[in-house]
């Protein structure tokens, strides 16, 4: 296990501070990300710049930085835990069982992450009936 866990994943309720996926669900710990990759000028801090992610996340996130807006086609800085308010960029629908991208950044965050895969929302609806999503 990352050792920055015992730091990243209290910090963040152990919920992927992307997705908000509940830890708990899982049957290994979330992963601790850098938010800002080593390869684009990223700092090795837990402190301010590693956030919790579940596998998905972290899988599709890899070394990007930036996304593309599905609606108005710009490239857009990823979300970042530590800078941004997930509520600012995000909700969470109980209808359709997507995250919903309020911002270029939510939306941009949202396509690269693929957040909104089958398998994710298979996933949300399971969890919301244990009442642990959103
Ligand atoms: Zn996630």
């Amino acid at each position: 296990m990352n050792p920055r866990y015992l730091l990243v994943g209290p910090r963040a309720g152990h919920r992927c501070e992307y997705c908000r996926a509940p830890e708990k669900l899982f049957n290994s710990p979330h992963e601790v990300d850098h938010i800002i990759p080593f390869g684009k000028g990223g700092q090795d801090d837990a402190l301010n710049w590693a956030a919790l992610s579940c596998r998905w996340c972290n899988l599709h996130k890899r070394d990007h930085d930036n996304g593309i807006d599905p609606v108005t086609g710009d490239s857009a800085a990823l979300f970042h835990p530590r800078r941004q308010r997930w509520d600012d960029h995000f909700r969470a629908s109980t209808e359709t069982w997507c995250v919903e991208g309020l911002t270029l950044t939510g939306r941009a965050t949202i396509d690269r992450l693929r957040m909104n895969a089958l398998p994710q929302r298979h996933a949300r609806r399971q969890w919301a009936r244990l009442e642990a999503w959103p």
